[in-house]
């Protein structure tokens, strides 16, 4: 087992907020870090001890990158999984190719539930016009059509309320490999963040509620205000995934919860996760230190709360608020040091602490 000692060099693809934050995570455990990505101004760029801007598919900048750093992590699922082929015999890559292939499709992803007996929505693969009339007749309406790969925040999707959509919703999407799912009339959305070390030791946070705006995470409420026997069942369900992908390092399951308690696993990231980012000052250990614990091979940190918690993400022009959150002294404020605030942003976010015995108030 390779454990990579503090003063050693972490290396992380991708550049954004997230790669941001575990880059300063490393920085307070006494790591250096090196940034994988393609904007030199981009936020984990700012904050890393090295950087090289370069394509993911550049094998001559990926060879000079492994040799500088000590472990390879990453702060986004769609890295290609030929990158890291490329880097796996040359350096260690937590997490590595294999769960990336998992997560990288949607088809591949949701068979892969399926097979462990984690409940999702129903589905079908969908590669032509006639496979997509042949899956509504089969899921029926309300339906949702997703791409198999690169969707995230809604992006990629359409959804079918009736079968006179088919034609638009097949051009909508760009007429690409796609599965269609049932749509779930769930309750509320939840996710459970769960990490896995070296060893096999298993360290989930406790389930939170999302809200979501315009696709986007708005909301984070920690924790989620479900059942006991609800959020047992979630968590399981998530140990029961990391173990079976044989995953080093961290990973947010994203989960719908039914009226009547029904809990259906609706897509994994592999990565610290933006309904994570309460754990930073209500935890233990926040979710990127974990993740650069995971990665270098130490012990994982115990993943229990000292307080309840609400998450707010700062989308475009919310920032501008930023001097009216500093002036409270119940909320952090962290931003991600991007130039321009574009509509549908993720600029930065803040956090509010309430006791244990407190219902966190949005
Ligand atoms: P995704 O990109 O799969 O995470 O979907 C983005 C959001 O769309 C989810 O957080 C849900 O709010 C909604 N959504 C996605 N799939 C479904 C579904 N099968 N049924 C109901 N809502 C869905």
């Amino acid at each position: 087992m390779t454990v990579i000692a503090p003063g050693k060099t972490i290396g992380i693809l991708g550049d954004g907020q997230l790669g941001r934050m575990l880059a300063i995570a490393a920085a307070e455990m006494g790591y250096l870090t090196h940034v994988f990505g393609q904007d030199p101004n981009a936020p984990a760029m700012q904050v890393a001890s090295k950087q090289t801007v370069a394509d993911y598919t550049d094998k001559a900048a990926l060879r000079k990158f492994a040799t500088d750093v000590d472990v390879v992590t990453l702060e986004f699922e769609n890295i290609p999984v030929e990158t890291l082929a490329y880097l796996e015999p040359i350096i260690p890559v937590r997490p590595g190719r294999k769960v990336l292939e998992y997560t990288q499709d949607r088809h591949i992803e949701k068979s892969f539930l399926n097979s462990l007996g984690v409940p999702t929505a129903p589905f079908a693969n969908v590669e032509s016009l006639e496979d997509l009339q042949k899956a509504v007749a089969r899921i029926g309406t309300p339906s949702v059509l997703k791409t198999r790969r690169f969707g995230y925040d809604g992006k990629g999707q359409f959804k079918i309320n009736n079968a006179t959509q088919i034609d638009e919703a097949w051009e909508a999407i760009g007429q690409q490999p796609s599965i269609l799912e049932g749509f779930v009339p769930f309750e509320l959305e939840i996710s459970v963040i769960v990490a896995r070390g070296l060893n096999g030791d298993i360290e989930s946070y406790i389930p939170v509620e999302n809200r979501h705006k315009n696709h986007i995470l708005d909301i984070t409420i920690a924790p989620a205000d479900i059942l006991n026997t609800v959020s047992e069942h979630a968590t399981d369900l998530s140990h029961r995934i990391v173990q079976n992908m044989d995953l080093v390092g961290l990973i947010a399951v994203e989960m719908f919860v039914t009226a009547d308690g029904e809990v259906l696993v609706n897509e994994l990231a592999p990565r610290p996760h933006n309904s994570g980012h309460w754990t930073i000052e209500a935890c233990a250990t926040s979710q990127f230190r974990q993740s650069i614990r995971a990665a270098a091979g130490l012990p994982l940190g115990s993943a229990k709360r000292h307080s309840n918690a609400v998450m707010w993400n700062l989308i475009g022009d919310d920032i501008d608020h930023w001097d009216e959150i500093l002036s409270r002294p119940d909320m952090s404020l962290h931003l991600y040091g991007k130039a321009e605030a574009r509509a549908g942003r993720k600029m930065g976010h803040t956090t509010k602490l309430f006791a244990l015995d407190k219902k966190p108030k949005v």
